[in-house]
């Protein structure tokens, strides 16, 4: 049994204080208080070997945090296991000037009941193993575990919040929330924190992060293990250039998707200029959609996201709620709630599995979409294709007469309202049709055809949209053949589009 208090103004960022821990113990319980700040307060729990063993961000919400041997008592930000004696450091990190109040106890068996938390009761899944050199680790995370059979769209959300780190819902209402509107996934994206578990569900969850600094956010999304994007970080993490590509690299070493959110949407634009363009595999190019200033934000980054394919980086477009608000709340001016799944990511899967859908978004067969849902068939010759495909082998050992050869894309589309929907050929829109509302069993159809031309890169998407020009879904590209994408930054991006 041990007890320690900590109070403490800060007299610089980032400081570490030691914890001594005795002989015997099975737990260990934190409790923080911080001072009202400006910037979010941050905590981290280094145990005797140097590994880490929570992450926490101060977003406003609960700052129990506890460690035990057995998963069932952990909490969901840290890593259960062996509690080992000798001196474990926090290391916190807050604004200059700042107090910070931190209790914590150490004791041997059951947990006292003033550590319970509604966080840690229910049957759940357990992403980490507590096992020793387990590290922040999902190492126990099945990434290939089948959570539904068969080939088709399934609907997501990239990016979702809970009291983890500064949202409302908590684990639980996030996966109750989204089966309740027939979503069959979601990334967990919470601010600078990481889950090691999650409520058991019918709704696959993707262990994730949002990368988030000052001067931009990003996600990334099937996450295997931690990476260090601490400000105390010897390169700075987060808050450098450097920093910030490191931890994109490490990213995709890991097989994860790193993804630019909201890249267009001040105050929280990308601002790291020196991003290159073929560090990252997708855009969130459309963040939710009833924040008042995301239409505006989400139509500059379809632009930039187009000049990102004429320059031969095909990104894949993707969407996010970026939910944070209970379902009865809303933005003040806006009069639907910001609900996990607006918009939704649709991406094809063989089977759904976690890993099945990071491949989909790496190979860009996804749509996005406020409520048309869209089937297309795409044909060429005798060859079926999706969204994300590259056409330019569909004729390749025909022998059809080069003025024969076509693309036939037909859409069917269910969709509440009367849509207009555009064929965007490298960044223009060149074809709009129209189409009525049509539910149920009965979809609209619309159908193009394009000539086949497959000497030279080029692309083309749909945009969907209601009549009053309001987004309503995109899809991702098919195109033909490739392009070597220059080196370029992002800030090259923003310079060629006329956005800087
Ligand atoms: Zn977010």
């Amino acid at each position: 049994m041990g007890k320690g208090h900590l109070s403490v103004t800060m007299d610089q960022f980032t400081s570490f204080f030691p914890i001594q821990v005795e002989e015997g113990q099975s737990w260990i319980a934190f409790q923080l208080k911080f001072e009202a700040h400006q910037s979010w307060a941050r905590a981290y729990l280094w145990d005797v070997e140097k590994s880490l063993r929570f992450c926490f961000l101060d977003g406003g919400n609960e700052r129990n945090i506890v460690i035990h041997e057995q998963a069932e008592t952990t909490s969901p930000i840290a890593v259960s296991g062996t509690i080992m004696p000798g001196t474990w450091l926090l290391e916190i990190s807050t604004d200059v000037g700042k107090h910070v109040e931190v209790v914590w106890e150490t004791g041997a068996g059951k947990l006292p009941a003033q550590y319970d938390s509604p966080q840690l009761h229910g049957d759940r899944e357990y992403w980490n193993s507590g096992e020793k050199n387990a590290g922040f680790t999902m190492d126990n995370y099945d990434w290939n575990k089948i959570w539904q059979e068969g080939s088709r769209w399934y609907k997501g959300d990239f990016h979702t919040h809970t009291v983890l780190s500064d949202g409302k819902m908590t684990q639980l209402m996030n996966s109750d929330q989204a089966e309740k509107l027939g979503m069959d996934f979601f990334t967990a994206t919470d601010h600078n924190v990481m889950s090691t578990s999650w409520p058991k569900g019918n709704v696959l969850v993707i262990p994730g992060v949002e990368v988030t600094s000052g001067d931009g956010h990003w996600n990334a999304l099937g996450l295997r293990k931690w990476i260090d994007w601490r400000t105390s970080a010897p390169d700075g993490g987060l808050t450098t250039q450097a920093g910030m590509d490191r931890l994109m690299k490490e990213t995709a070493e890991q097989g994860a998707v790193c993804s630019i959110n909201h890249p267009m949407l001040v105050p929280w634009a990308w601002q790291y200029g020196e991003t290159l363009l073929s560090a990252v595999h997708s855009m969130e190019i459309w963040n939710d959609p009833t924040y008042s200033p995301n239409p505006e934000a989400t139509e500059k980054a379809l632009k930039l996201w187009s000049e990102c394919w004429n320059r031969g980086h095909r990104l894949t477009g993707i969407g996010g709620s970026d939910s944070h608000m209970l379902p009865t709340e809303r933005y003040p001016d806006c009069d639907i709630p910001s609900l996990i799944g607006d918009p939704a990511t649709y991406v094809w899967c063989d089977d759904l599995s976690a890993e099945a859908v990071l491949e989909g978004v790496r190979r860009g067969e996804v749509y996005v979409s406020r409520g048309p849902v869209l089937e297309a068939t795409i044909r060429a010759g005798d060859r079926e294709y999706r969204f994300g495909s590259d056409v330019s082998q569909a004729f390749a050992d025909e022998q059809q007469a080069e003025s024969e050869r076509n693309i036939t894309c037909s859409l069917s589309i269910y969709s509440e309202t009367n849509i207009l929907v555009s064929l965007v050929h490298n960044g223009t829109p060149e074809s709009v049709k129209a189409a009525p509302a049509a539910g149920g069993s009965d979809p609209a159809v619309l159908e193009w055809i394009i000539p086949w031309e497959a000497d030279a890169y080029h692309w083309y998407r749909f945009d969907v949209r209601d009549e009053e020009g309001r987004l309503l879904a995109f899809t991702n590209p098919i195109y033909f053949g490739e392009k070597q994408p220059e080196e370029i930054t992002w800030n090259d991006l923003l310079s060629v589009t006329g956005m800087k």
